[in-house]
């Protein structure tokens, strides 16, 4: 898939989300978090559900766990607007109870075409609700930091994935939150070990001619009913990708308007 085709297709999944009555969760939202970030990315993360924060924006992780997950990425030099960010439910839980067993499964088709469109090498979980979409029957406290390959049936073809506890635990506790510095300087590593494996994988398919690459396409004419303020800021993000080898490219003042809002 292109670039352009990979947001199409993202853009398509976030206006089924903000529209979406699935679960009861609808009914008390205030808006749908769909997700967002890089169609060009090769790491997803993967958090609980919105918050208060992210319910009245929209946005993930633009509240309080959503600083300590900016501390972190920063720690390994990556920014916001270089990776995907989004949850196992779009909508927030009333009162950020637990999102219930039938929320997380009317919800997960969304999170499993999101990632059979970005197809990435890494998927980092926050939290345990993450945790057991891709690492079922673990526990946090055994796995945080560890890795793992992931199961295609998630919609991540060919993915690793790194366990992290959810930000917002390791802004209660120093301890979880030293444990999670540690755990995502995991990250780049694991990002490269998982880039070499699948290069291996495709040139071991080329060889055989087999076809490993999923294709989806976004349902025609859905990317027309996306408001005009959300292409504009596609649009940004697509010019800033094709300057990406800029190196003068301004880091420091990146603000919401770089990123590409799904
Ligand atoms: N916590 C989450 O799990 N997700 C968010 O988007 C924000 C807070
Ligand atoms: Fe739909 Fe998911 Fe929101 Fe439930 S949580 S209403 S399934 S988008």
């Amino acid at each position: 898939m292109t670039y352009a085709e990979r947001r199409a297709a993202l853009e398509a999944i976030a206006v089924e989300v903000r529209g979406c009555t699935r679960c009861k969760l609808a009914s008390s939202r205030t808006n749908a978090v769909p997700g967002e970030g890089s169609p060009d990315t090769e790491v997803v993360f993967v958090g609980e559900g919105p918050g208060m924060n992210e319910d009245r924006q929209g946005r993930p992780f633009v509240g309080r766990a959503g600083g300590v997950l900016m501390e972190l990425l920063g720690s390994v030099e990556w920014r916001r607007e270089d990776v995907f960010i989004t949850n196992v439910v779009k909508c927030r839980p009333p009162g950020n109870r637990d999102p219930e067993p039938d929320e997380i499964a009317a919800c997960a088709p969304y999170l499993r075409r999101q990632l059979d469109v970005l197809d990435p090498a890494l998927v980092v979980t926050l939290g345990r609700y993450s945790l057991g979409t891709f690492m079922p029957g673990t526990r946090i406290s055994q796995v945080h930091g560890m890795v793992r390959p992931v199961d295609p049936a998630t919609g991540a073809a060919d993915a690793t994935v790194l366990a992290l506890y959810h930000p917002a635990a390791a802004d209660r506790s120093p301890d979880v939150k030293r444990q999670s510095f540690e755990d995502i300087g995991r990250a780049p590593s694991a990002l490269l070990e998982a880039r070499a494996r699948r290069a291996a994988a495709r040139s071991s398919a080329a060889s055989t001619g087999e076809d490993l690459v999923p294709v989806m396409v976004a349902p025609p004419g859905a990317t027309s009913e996306l408001p005009v303020a959300d292409l504009a800021i596609a649009d940004l993000a697509a010019d800033a990708a094709i300057s990406d080898d800029a190196i003068d490219r301004p880091t420091e003042d990146a603000t919401a308007t770089d990123l590409t809002i799904f």
